[in-house]
């Protein structure tokens, strides 16, 4: 079963269990190129529930060892990751190419978020405020009780299992944001890598694996198994080794996961990003001075990867005016100008015509423009764009669902009334853009309000596709955006995902863990009695 492991960059087909190269035994399967239909070599071991329960052992006696790391080793085995990968990043990006027909500019941009995030990460680590540090010192003299002494910390749930998405072959997939910030936190973590990149995973998990090995970590503390059952993911998150689950897919495969997670004689929570249609409204002010600019900026958020991101634009409110004919003219245009550009997959390109069909089928909705067709595109995603009436949308519960590709419809509306009731039916959401200008502020002002509800990330005269990774950034939302609206997946808060806080009361200091000592050596940042406590690093704390 174990194999020699041929280089850094080299595609086997196997998956990666622990130290061990495993070909899985339920068969083969192959990456297709989406862009000419060819099938891509070589063909890949299916790993099934055997494979599974392999890796979920391997993380979980990975856990012990990998927890009690220190913050320094953990960093630098972050930034050692990012390292491996741009060693062989020329090998990556062709493969990436190969298996999504995604352009290189995209590849390249998505491999420097990827090195970023992991990098973002390793300083999350070393800065400490993660552990959330927070002392409240007893009083014996308290009245008419003695106030204990409780000291709280974070700690890693336990190992966690990772689905890569198909739109992100890299940021979100193998060493993507989930990888980075449960390994940031403590956690060991076994990817399933998405079915239409496997070649790519291989070469980042080889990546993660190469780190793995120069930090002499435990063999188990990553692992990536390949598959197209969904029985395999299923046998994951209900491993009873697996302790929290981070997804970003469809709300079909997201709820899946729930349910089966929930169902476990322990339940575990599932992290899932799922769906969203990433409402923008443009506001008359704006409209007036600057409708074709503003259709120019839709139409390339809208067909920028092909439409296939999980932030893409796919509602366009305008309250109706003068303006507006002007704006869907020149929106209508745009994106009659946009290329085919390839699906992610035939399943991913099937699943949008039948979107497309389903916006066709409605009477009140007018498709005013299509993409230019033709090309040898084996997937090809003809960008379409329609319009209707907010008394349409109201009244159309399918017109509030996420059709997966470069697809939007625009929403005209007859007053700010008809808005409000609009944005109080509107399910939840990753983002949220306003188009205005200063005249435009009053009615603004009532809509962020509102909005703020409804998204995880509120954006002002910008566009929402294009996530920047930092310390600020939500990745979020209500339902059906996400399955935990409390947290994100993307940013510095995410690793608050793969963490549970313990209070410990009355431990005597030298059995506490070292960040919460009154001596603590590393300086962390924390809390005392509620307030951070003076500046002990240089980086926080009172000022
Ligand atoms: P998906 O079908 O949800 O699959 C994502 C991952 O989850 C795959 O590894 C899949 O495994 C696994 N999975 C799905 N259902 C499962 C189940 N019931 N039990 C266990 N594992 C399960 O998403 P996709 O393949 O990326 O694309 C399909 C559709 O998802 C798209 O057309 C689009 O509508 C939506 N999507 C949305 C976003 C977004 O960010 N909003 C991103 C990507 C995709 P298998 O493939 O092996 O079954």
């Amino acid at each position: 079963m174990a194999e020699p492991v041929e280089s850094a960059m080299s595609v086997t087909g196997r998956s990666l269990v622990g130290a061990a190269d495993v070909m899985g035994t339920g068969g083969t399967f192959h990456a297709v190129d989406p862009a000419t239909g060819a099938r891509l070599e070589p063909g890949f071991g299916e790993c099934g529930t055997a494979e599974a329960e392999q890796a979920a052992e391997q993380a979980w006696q990975a856990f012990d060892a990998y927890r009690s790391t220190t913050p320094e080793v953990r960093a630098a085995f972050l930034e050692s990751i990012a390292a491996e990968i741009e060693d062989v990043a020329l090998a990556l990006a062709a493969r990436v190419q190969e298996e999504t027909g995604l352009p290189a500019g995209r590849v390249a941009t998505e491999t420097a978020r990827t090195t970023g995030q992991l990098r973002l990460f390793a300083g999350v680590v070393r800065d400490g405020a993660w552990r959330q540090a927070r002392i409240d010192a007893g009083d014996p003299d308290r009245e008419p009780v003695p106030r204990p002494d409780i000291r709280q910390r974070s700690v890693p749930v336990g190992p966690v299992a990772v689905f890569g998405a198909s739109n992100f072959p890299l940021a979100f997939s193998v060493a993507g944001g989930d990888t980075a910030s449960a390994l940031a936190a403590g956690a060991p973590v076994v990817v399933k890598g998405h079915p239409a990149h496997p070649g790519t995973a291989e070469i980042v998990g080889r990546a993660v694996r190469a780190a793995v090995r120069k930090h002499d970590l435990p063999a188990g503390t990553f692992n990536l198994l390949q598959g197209t059952s969904t029985d395999l993911g299923h046998a994951l998150v209900t491993h009873p080794y697996i302790r929290a689950v981070g997804f970003t897919g469809s709300r079909r495969g997201g709820l899946a996961l729930v349910e089966a997670a929930a169902r476990r004689p322990v339940p575990i929570p599932v992290y899932a990003e799922m769906s969203a249609v990433n409402p923008v409204f443009l506001l008359p002010g704006a409209l007036a001075e600057r409708a074709a600019a503003l259709a120019a900026g839709f139409a390339a958020s809208m067909t920028g990867s092909a439409g296939q991101l999980c932030t893409k634009p796919g509602l366009v409110f305008v309250l109706d005016g003068p303006d507006t004919d002007r704006f869907v003219a020149a929106a209508s245009e745009a994106v009659r100008a946009v290329a085919p550009a390839p699906m992610l997959s035939a399943g991913i390109a099937a699943a949008y015509e039948s979107g497309v069909g389903t916006l066709r089928s409605i009477g009140a909705v007018e498709e005013v423009a299509r993409g230019a067709i033709g090309g040898p595109l084996a997937s090809p995603g003809e960008p379409h764009l329609f319009v209707t009436t907010g008394e349409a949308f109201l009244a159309d519960g399918r017109l509030h669902e996420e059709v997966f590709g470069p697809a939007a419809v625009i929403v005209r509306v007859r007053d700010e009334q008809r808005l409000t009731e609009i944005v109080e039916r509107l399910e939840g959401q990753l983002t949220a853009t306003v188009h205005l200008s200063p005249g435009d502020h009053g009615t603004a002002a009532r809509l962020l309000d509102r909005l703020e509800l409804v998204a995880g990330r509120l954006i002002v005269n910008g566009w929402p596709t294009g996530v920047e990774v930092g310390h600020a950034m939500v990745h979020g939302g209500p339902f059906p955006a996400t399955s935990a609206p409390a947290t994100t997946s993307v940013g510095a808060r995410a690793i608050e995902r793969f963490l549970r806080p313990v209070a410990y009361q009355d431990v005597p200091a030298d059995l506490l863990p070292r960040e919460l000592r009154d001596d603590d050596p590393d300086g962390a940042v924390r809390w005392r009695d509620g307030r951070p406590e003076t500046d002990r690093t240089g980086r926080g704390g009172d000022r």
